[in-house]
C-alpha cells in the first residue's frame, strides 16, 4: 500500500459457502470423490496448449476438470492468459457490463468463528463492537439509496456461524428480501451456515443468491479456520443450490496460501454439479487485532490469473472484483475486467469498513465505457443463474429423452 494512503480495513465478504449430490451423468470418478479433493480421475491426455486451446475455443462450461488441468491453464505466461480469458469473456458476456452490489451489513461482529482474517469474530482483538441485527425498515432505505445510484443487487451480510435457533432474524430476513425483490433489485445474503429448510424458506421469500465462500483450497483451508471444516462449508452450498437459490462463492488471495492453493479452489468451484453463478475474488487486507493482521498485500498479479483461469474454466460465472478492490488502481481495475471480471461491490460502506463508491465507479464506468448490468439478466427465471438454467435444461433434456 503507498505510503500516502490511509490503511484500510476492508471487511473481508463473509464467508459463509455445495453438497452437491452429483447427477448420474457425472463421470464416475467424479462422483467417487469430494468436493476440493485430488482425484485419481483420468489425466489430462493432451499438452498444455491443448488444454488452453479447448478453454479457449469452449461453447459451454464444463464440470469435469482435473487439478492438472486447471494448473495447465493457471501457471500460462499472464498476458497470454489474460487476453484468453478476454476472449472467453466476450464470447459469453457483454465486456461492457459490470454488475454492481451493494453490501450491508445487517449484524455485525460477536461471530464464535475463528476465520483468521476476520474482524467480526469475537475471538480475535480487533476492537469492533458487536450489535444486534438492524431494523428490516433500515435496511430497506439503504436498499433504496442504493437501487437510486445505480447497483442492481443488494447484499446483507450477518455475523453468525449458523441460523440454528434464529427464526425470529429469519423473520425479519425475509421481510428485508421480500423488500429488495419489491424494488426490483436482486437479492443476496450471507448468513453462516444454513440447512435446506432454511436456503427453502429463503428461495420461498424471493432471495436471488445466497453467498458462502469456500475461502481457499481444501488443503490450506485448516490453517485459516478451525471451527468449521470445509465439507461444512460445501454443505451449506449444496442447500442452497438444491433450494433453486444462485451460489455465490469464492475465495480470499493472501492468506499465506500458495499457488497450488488457487489451482485448488479453482477446482472446488469448477467441479461444482453447477458452476457457481457468482465468484467473488477478495484479497486480503490485513486487520490489526486479526492472526493474519501482519501480513503482506497480495500481489495484483496474483488477483489478475487468478481472475483469469477462472473465466476461461468457469465462462458463464459472474465473477466478482471483491474485498481488496481499494487499493486496486483505476487502470489495475480496468485490467481485471478486460480479463473477465464483471461484478464488483459499491457503495459507501462494504460490511464494517470503507468501499469504492458509487461516484467513484460511475466516473470510472463513463471513461472506459461501461455501465451497470440489468438486475435479473444473468436468468431470466429469478433465482436461476445461467449456469443453473443450462443444467436444468441439461436434465430437462434428459428427461425428454428417456434417458
Ligand atoms: S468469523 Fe464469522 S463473520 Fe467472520 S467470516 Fe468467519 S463466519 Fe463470517
Amino acid at each position: 500500500m503507498p505510503p500516502t494512503m490511509p490503511r484500510v480495513r476492508i471487511p473481508l465478504r463473509l464467508s459463509h459457502g455445495s453438497r452437491a449430490v452429483i447427477p448420474s451423468a457425472k463421470p464416475q470418478w467424479v462422483a467417487q470423490r469430494a468436493y476440493g479433493t485430488v482425484v485419481d480421475g483420468p489425466v489430462a491426455q493432451s499438452s498444455q496448449a491443448s488444454t488452453f486451446e479447448k478453454a479457449l475455443t469452449a461453447t459451454a462450461p464444463r464440470h469435469n476438470w482435473t487439478k492438472q488441468e486447471i494448473k495447465e491453464i493457471y501457471d500460462t505466461p499472464l498476458m497470454k492468459l489474460a487476453h484468453a480469458a478476454g476472449a472467453v469473456h466476450q464470447k459469453f458476456h457483454d465486456p461492457a457490463e459490470i454488475q454492481m452490489c451493494t453490501l450491508i451489513n445487517i449484524k455485525t461482529g460477536g461471530c464464535s468463528e475463528d476465520c483468521s482474517y476476520c474482524a467480526q469474530s469475537s475471538r480475535h482483538n480487533t476492537g469492533l463492537e458487536a450489535s444486534k441485527m438492524i431494523q428490516v425498515g433500515t435496511v430497506l432505505a439503504a436498499a433504496r439509496v442504493a437501487k437510486e445510484n445505480g447497483s442492481t443487487r443488494f447484499c446483507m451480510g450477518a455475523a453468525w456461524r449458523d441460523m440454528r435457533g434464529r427464526k425470529t432474524n429469519l423473520r425479519n430476513i425475509k421481510e428485508m428480501v421480500k423488500g429488495v425483490k419489491d424494488l426490483g433489485m436482486e437479492s443476496c445474503v450471507t448468513l453462516g451456515m444454513i440447512d435446506l429448510a432454511q436456503a427453502k424458506e429463503l428461495k420461498e421469500a424471493g432471495l436471488t443468491a445466497y453467498n458462502h465462500n469456500v475461502d481457499t483450497s481444501r488443503e490450506f483451508y485448516p490453517s485459516v479456520i478451525s471451527t468449521r471444516t470445509y465439507d461444512e462449508r460445501l454443505q451449506t452450498i449444496a442447500n442452497a443450490n438444491e433450494a433453486g437459490l444462485s451460489v455465490c462463492t469464492g475465495g480470499i488471495l493472501g492468506l499465506g496460501e500458495e499457488a497450488k492453493d488457487h489451482v485448488g479452489l479453482l477446482f472446488t468451484v469448477a467441479t461444482m454439479p453447477t458452476h457457481p453463478e457468482s465468484f467473488p475474488v477478495n484479497t486480503l487486507v490485513p486487520i490489526k487485532g486479526t492472526p493474519l493482521g501482519d501480513r503482506e498485500q497480495s500481489p495484483f498479479d496474483v488477483t489478475l490469473r487468478t481472475i483469469a483461469a477462472a473465466r476461461l474454466i468457469m465462462p458463464k460465472t459472474i465473477i466478482r472484483l471483491a474485498a481488496g478492490r481499494t487499493i486496486l488502481s483505476e487502470e489495475q481495475q480496468v485490467l481485471c475486467f478486460m480479463a473477465g471480471a464483471n461484478a464488483v461491490f459499491t457503495g459507501e460502506k462494504m460490511l464494517t469498513t470503507a468501499c469504492n463508491g458509487w461516484e467513484e465507479d460511475n466516473k470510472i464506468f463513463a471513461k472506459w465505457g461501461l455501465r451497470p448490468m440489468q438486475s435479473f439478466q444473468a436468468g431470466k427465471e429469478e433465482g436461476a443463474s445461467a449456469p443453473m438454467r443450462e443444467g436444468a435444461e441439461k436434465k430437462k433434456s434428459q428427461v425428454e429423452l428417456g434417458r
